[in-house]
């Protein structure tokens, strides 16, 4: 069945089907790689990962394309202070972003197209305006694109631009959100400054003209879905639409998907209030990159998510018992007697589950009917009347909800550990807690044989060894469980 999504562009939730009956074709604007990712950037491509997820769910597969903006004035500002050539400068934070979104869980697209090496395509979209009578070019050498020459501009922000200016310009990549100006599509060498040699003279390429050419490359003039960040919309996308349709005359993308911005303790995130998280701030925090993905995905895309750190130990803790459940489920002894009223509930909030990310995709409500069930079922497990084909059934489903919401893989310490030796390689150990530190000096096997001492004490009655193992790993963050199906421990 098809997914309904609120569309930008119609101002309506619509059914997302590919226009070709076969595949889906997606272009989600991708980072600008100036810097390590923030969890506002990471929030809106989870959101793309959990559409993406939930399509293949349906069936429906994807034709997923990215950018990488490694030019643009932040980029160029930021390389010349570290006095680096700028794909020198670029290319670790890009490496960093994809290792950032693996740890996420975030799938690969199947094409990841960097601006540098599509500059041929922009030259040839901007002749093409040029000979259409939409861009000109200012006395500086530099390329605009007449906003006057598109009537439609403000078509997907539904601004009102009937008042503007024509002729007036600006020149930087990123503006105030209430005035249409000419934009730059080709920006004139400045001295210093990285620049490639083309028809259109020396220069370099603005940032929204990128977007344009390399979703058409990749997916055609015309495809089914654009995808970003609520803060995308106006300019950038506005400007993607007007370039792209004056060019083919085609409708660009037909259906606009924006993740909302997220708050941090109530407030807009910022470095100047002392609010701004990267991935990697988090994790050297203490905090596992499972509960964040977790976290970051609650709350729909259409909606604010307020994120903080006690909803982030609360999340912690969810992912926790769902993990333990999974666990308990899988170990359990379960009788051939069925419990027909748990079978039911189980069919039902699978039902809920998938009817629930259909409705414009409401992870908030998906996760909610698996949660509930699995107070159900522990409740049924503590009662006794769970059986085999109520187990069987309970994971089947888990196994559909971790396919969209990919936390009951816990690869946690080692994407912990791998942000670990990042600090220390960067030399950014000084802020990261003991705790942390400590349980970096313990392996796993190095547990598993505490563990394993701690047993033979155990058996030999000697509790005051156990006692001891147990405080020392609990002292270095390892919490150890005792139940009746065994022992296992886990990384607090
Ligand atoms: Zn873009």
């Amino acid at each position: 069945m098809p997914i309904e999504l609120f569309n930008t562009l119609s101002g309506k939730i619509e059914e997302l089907v590919p226009a070709d009956g076969v595949k889906l074709r997606l272009y989600a604007c991708g980072p600008t790689v100036y810097d390590y990712g923030h969890i506002g950037n990471f929030r809106t491509f989870l959101h793309v990962d959990v559409l993406r997820r939930a399509l293949a769910l349906e069936g429906i597969a994807v034709e997923h394309v990215m950018n990488i903006t490694d030019v643009d004035d932040k980029i160029i500002r930021n390389a010349s202070a570290a006095g680096l050539p700028i794909l020198d400068y670029t290319r670790r934070f890009e490496e960093a972003f994809f290792e950032d979104l693996d740890a996420l869980g975030v799938e690969k697209p199947s094409v990841v197209a960097r601006a540098t090496e599509h500059i041929p395509e922009m030259v040839e979209l901007i002749e093409r305006l040029r000979e259409r009578g939409c861009a000109y070019q200012a006395e500086d050498g530099s390329w605009y694109f007449r906003i006057a020459s598109f009537p439609e501009y403000g078509k997907l922000s539904k601004k009102d631009f009937s008042g503007m200016n024509d002729g007036a310009r600006v020149d930087v990549d990123e503006y105030e959100k209430d005035s249409a100006r000419d934009f730059a599509l080709w920006k004139a060498a400045k001295p210093g400054e990285h620049f490639w040699t083309t028809a259109l003279g020396p220069g370099r390429p603005g940032w929204h003209i990128e977007c344009s050419a390399m979703a058409m490359q990749y997916l055609g003039n015309s495809f089914d879905l654009h995808a970003g960040g609520e803060d995308l919309m106006f300019p950038h996308h506005e400007n993607e639409i007007a370039q792209s349709e004056s060019a083919t005359h085609e409708t660009f993308a037909r259906h606009w998907f924006h993740v909302r911005f997220l708050l941090v303790e109530g407030r807009k995130m910022s470095k100047s209030l002392g609010n701004f998280y990267t991935l990697r701030d988090l994790l050297l925090k203490g905090y596992k990159a499972s509960a964040i993905r977790s976290l970051l995905i609650s709350v729909p895309y259409g909606q604010q998510l307020n994120f903080t750190f006690e909803g982030l130990a609360a999340e912690t803790a969810a992912v926790e018992r769902l993990r333990s459940f999974a666990l308990r489920m899988r170990a359990g002894a379960w009788g051939a007697e069925t419990d027909a009223a748990l079978l039911a509930e189980t069919e039902a909030a699978a039902e809920e589950f998938q009817a629930a990310l259909r409705r414009d995709l409401n992870t908030a409500e998906a996760r909610a009917a698996i949660f509930e069930l699995v107070r159900k079922a522990n409740a049924a497990a503590d009662a006794g009347t769970v059986g085999a084909a109520n187990a069987e059934a309970i994971l089947a489903l888990l196994a559909r909800f971790d396919s969209v919401f990919q936390v009951l893989g816990d690869r946690d310490a080692a994407i912990t550990g791998a942000a670990l030796d990042w600090a220390e390689a960067e030399g950014r150990m000084d802020s990261v807690p003991a705790e942390l530190l400590a349980q970096r000096s313990l392996s796993d096997e190095k547990i598993d044989s505490l563990m394993e001492e701690r047993m033979r004490a155990r058996k030999s009655r000697n509790f005051a060894r156990s006692d001891a193992i147990r405080d020392e790993l609990f002292a270095k963050g390892i919490i150890i469980e005792d139940s009746k199906d065994g022992v296992r421990w886990r990384r607090k």
